[in-house]
């Protein structure tokens, strides 16, 4: 029963391998605060529930749904594309329904890489996109997002050579897990990258609608030629509460979401149709529930990067995203941080070098719990940190 090459040297999938170690304190008796996957903790909006009771009863429902999607959830992807970043879209040739955005980022990868072909990944960065690369048989090139850059690529320092050789390349504003942001600059660059060398641009905005004291990140599409070298990945997810759903979609080039289009058809089968309705509801229905939110994780935000000041951290409080991305402190590399962090405090802390090896001396926080369990996670630091270096 030999593996697959392809999955041999694939590590377990990050969470998975922290989920053992939250499962073997909490068998120990541990009180367990797990600030480790950025898995929102309030549930989805009233009205989105409601909408799938109503869409699960109707039997026409219950049938294979198209694989790129209801032209009903694909129009409202366009409608809101319209009504939130003025971006124009077909919904009939440029968006196509994902099982999730993860399903398309680790997909896409088959639809341009052959063997031994170049995609370019950020690094600290999404795990998915490095594995999607190689299990379609690529390899992929890591650029640095280095804290001094705004942990923005930059595109000047990628070689000619490797430029030249990549297929793809991967990006993501707001950023995790840095919680860092991108303008406009930033875009009009990537396109002038993908331009010059032939790449994809796959830009994941699956943080666009989490933002705070009053920024709105941009799309990827809003900047003109963008469509022309590639898409962008988005998802209900974070927005409206919905991870567990499993509804997502690329938009933008329409010869890029084709192929795509193309690969899922024949692996899957799409959305469950209620789900699609349901999420229609979600992107037409009242967005306050998506401020409300931000809000919510404001407060978080404030409480959590106040709190680690406290203690010595010297953070700047991000601009977006469920995240906090803190040096680990002197004397510790990110994985022994986050050991000594859980066996002294019960807390989960995500390992920086688990989002490739420029995340090493960094940490990440997700704000995905109360704010009772986030000050008592600080003041469980407190005590057996005491004042830190970093
Ligand atoms: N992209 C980024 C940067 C993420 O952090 C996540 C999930 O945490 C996803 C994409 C995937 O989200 P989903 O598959 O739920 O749409």
């Amino acid at each position: 029963m030999e593996e697959a090459l392809r999955i041999q040297n694939l590590p377990p999938y990050l969470f998975a391998r922290i989920d053992q170690k939250i499962a073997a304190a909490r068998a120990q008796g541990v009180d367990v605060i797990s600030l480790g996957i950025g898995d929102p903790d309030l549930p989805t909006p009233d009205h989105i529930v409601e909408r799938l009771v109503q869409a699960v009863h109707k039997p026409a429902n219950h049938r294979y749904p198209p694989s790129a999607g209801t032209l009903g959830f694909r129009r409202a992807v366009a409608a809101w594309y319209q009504r939130r970043f003025q971006v124009e879209l077909d919904p009939r040739s440029e968006v196509v329904t994902l099982i999730g955005s993860k399903e398309g980022l680790a997909h896409i990868a088959l639809c341009y890489i052959n063997p031994g072909d170049i995609a370019l990944i950020p690094d600290p960065g999404y795990p998915v996109y490095a594995v999607g690369v190689m299990l379609a048989g690529g390899v992929p090139y890591r650029v640095p997002l280095r804290e001094e850059n705004g942990f923005l690529p930059d595109f000047a320092a990628i070689p000619a050579e490797i430029a030249h050789k990549a297929k793809l390349m991967f990006i993501n504003y707001p950023n995790n897990p840095t919680g860092a942001v991108a303008d406009e600059d930033f875009y009009r660059k990537a396109i002038e990258f993908a331009r010059k060398y032939d790449v994809i641009m796959c830009h994941d905005a699956a943080y666009s609608e989490i933002a705070f004291d009053g920024y709105k990140p941009l799309s990827f599409l809003e900047i003109p030629g963008a469509k022309e070298v590639g898409i962008e990945f988005h998802s209900l997810s974070k927005s409206y509460n919905m991870t567990g759903w499993r509804i997502g979609w690329a938009a933008g080039n329409a010869r890029v979401i084709e192929a795509l289009a193309r690969i899922k058809s024949n692996i899957d089968t799409g959305v469950f149709l209620a789900v699609q309705e349901a999420a229609i509801e979600g992107l037409l229905g009242p967005q306050e529930v998506v401020q409300q939110l931000s809000k919510v994780y404001q407060e978080r935000r404030d409480l959590v990067v106040d709190g680690l000041n406290s203690l010595g951290w010297n953070l700047v409080k991000p601009k977006a995203t469920i995240y906090v991305w803190p040096k680990v402190p002197k004397g510790f590399s990110s994985a022994a941080f986050a050991e000594f962090v859980l066996d002294k405090t019960g807390v989960v802390i995500t390992p920086g070098n688990g989002y490739g090896e420029y995340g090493e001396g960094y940490f990440r926080i997700s704000l995905t719990v109360g704010t009772d369990r986030l000050v008592e996670a600080l003041s469980r630091l407190r005590a057996n940190l005491g004042h830190v270096e970093v």
